[in-house]
């Protein structure tokens, strides 16, 4: 099958060399490793199509890849080298940017980056943001319909896609870059793909949703008493202005690990609280002056007694300090020890309670251990990370983290909740979504996949149990 594609589309489209293969065969975290003995680097959607096709005649399964920086090992193809990788990193066009009616239009091997750039350079934002940003592609990021700090607002990739071009496994390709508004014709095969991890086809360009670009940010640091003071704050806001569009919740021992392994970084309020809040507003209109309008609005909150102390950055500079707290939480734990993370949701509204009784539930049955969770309080969407107390008891996680893992996605789905909120399913979390996916979805899931892609060419092993 290689070399039939060597043959069709040239050299370049095939890396054999073992040193550059290696690379792209473990995820970034180093917890899963395959094999592949080529990667495959189509330059067009007619090169994918012709890959696809010359897959199915071959019977050899392809595992699509953009940044390789899924959380679930989703781009990483199965260890016994049955599978080839298929690297969408040459198709990296920004085939167009419209700024009437506020689409680009990617390939999928653009950076995220090289297109929230290039939406700037238009005037416009591509509101979409993450920490792999210099990284991840548009086609990995609609295959995981992933999320970030920006979804209060703007919705995750779901909400952004506007149209999808995607080979489909049986070689042929979907167009829905036609850029209609309104189209009944039936199922979305756009929407069927997002959040497919490659399972139903390649993604190959994807027409995304611009917005106008921000002309003034005000972000606060909040202190409040619990996870619910918290949510009862992001509800007095949103009455009050529509402008929040990052509101992400910080436990005061995150804090702390931040502050103790993260140099530069410095408490934002004098004051000690058990969980602080990091608000991000923003505005289009450059008349507005939203620091003023936040902080007011902080005051009030604070007269009412729904928070205990708030600080308003007084500049870009201090803005990014705060930042730069919330996105060092992750690298602040690994420096203290391992941290068994959990990407989860429930209903917004169950949330609180839902963090302060399992966390409490997960220490009580694993002695040792502190549980805690940070992250997008207002979708519903915490990191619920557990780790040990003390850098002496490392033992515990190789011994006891499937056991945690397992009461974890009992309690989230015991709350009606998903054992993935953000990140995926991929190989990392194929088993408990076997154990614990609600039947109906499950067998839906199967049926589809069956439909679409009956010789299982398609990054096998991934999302689908
Ligand atoms: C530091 C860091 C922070 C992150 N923060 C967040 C966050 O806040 N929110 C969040 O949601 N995620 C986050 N992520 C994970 C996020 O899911 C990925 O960054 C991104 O969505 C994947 O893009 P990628 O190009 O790297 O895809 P890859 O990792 O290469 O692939 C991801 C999946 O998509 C499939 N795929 C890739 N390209 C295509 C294609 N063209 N067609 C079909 N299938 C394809 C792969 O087979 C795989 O299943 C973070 C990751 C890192 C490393």
């Amino acid at each position: 099958m290689i070399s039939a594609v060597r043959q069709r589309l040239g050299p370049k489209a095939v890396v054999t060399e073992s040193s550059e293969i290696a690379p792209w065969l473990a995820d970034w975290r180093g917890r899963f490793h395959g094999q592949s003995a080529a990667i495959l680097a189509p330059a067009s959607t007619e090169e994918v199509a012709e890959i696809v096709r010359l897959a199915a005649e071959h019977r050899v399964p392809l595992v699509p890849q953009g940044g390789n920086t899924s959380m679930v090992g989703g781009a990483i193809p199965p260890s016994d080298g049955s599978a080839v990788l298929l690297s969408m990193r040459r198709m990296n066009r920004v085939r167009s940017l419209d700024p009437d009616s506020r689409i680009a239009l990617a390939e999928a091997g653009v950076i995220l980056a090289t297109l929230q750039d290039a939406a700037h350079q238009a005037g416009l934002r591509f509101p979409l943001t993450l920490g792999a940003r210099g990284s991840c592609t548009i086609g990995g990021l609609a295959s995981t319909n992933a999320g970030g700090t920006q979804v209060l607002k703007f919705g995750a990739m779901r909400a952004l896609v506007a149209g999808i071009e995607a080979v489909l496994p049986d070689g042929s390709v979907h167009n829905g870059l036609s850029g209609l508004k309104k189209d009944n014709r039936g199922y979305s095969i756009d929407q069927l793909l997002i959040g497919a991890e490659g399972t139903l086809g390649v993604v190959t360009a994807v027409a995304l949703r611009l917005v106008p670009a921000i002309a003034a940010r005000a972000v606060a640091w909040v202190g409040v008493e619990s996870p619910a003071a918290a949510l009862s704050l992001l509800r007095f806001l949103e009455a009050r202005m529509s402008a929040v569009e990052g509101f992400e919740l910080v436990a005061e021992d995150s804090l702390q690990l931040v502050l103790e392994h993260i140099p530069g970084t410095r408490a934002p309020l004098a004051s000690q609280h058990p969980w602080q809040v990091l608000i991000e507003a923003t505005t289009a209109d450059a008349e507005t002056d939203i620091g003023a309008e936040l902080e007011t609005l902080l005051g009030e909150a604070l007269s009412a007694g729904v928070i205990g102390d708030a600080t308003l950055a007084s500049n870009e500079a201090q803005a990014e300090a705060f930042w730069r707290i919330r996105d060092s939480i992750s690298e602040a734990e690994r420096a203290q020890g391992q941290t068994l993370a959990h990407d989860i949701s429930v209903a917004v509204a169950d949330m609180p309670a839902f963090l302060v009784e399992a966390s409490a539930e997960v220490e009580r049955a694993f002695p040792g251990t502190i549980a805690s969770g940070f992250g997008h309080l207002g979708d519903g969407n915490i990191h619920f990370h557990v780790r040990a107390r003390s850098r002496s008891a490392l033992d515990w996680y190789k011994s006891e983290a499937p056991a945690i893992t397992r009461l974890v996605d009992d309690l989230v789905t015991a709350a009606g909740g998903s054992i993935s909120a953000e990140h995926g399913i991929g190989q990392m979390k194929i088993a408990e979504l076997a154990r614990l996916g609600p039947p109906a979805r499950l067998h839906a899931m199967r049926a589809i996949k069956r439909a679409l892609d009956p010789l299982g060419i398609m990054n096998p092993g991934k999302l689908v149990p």
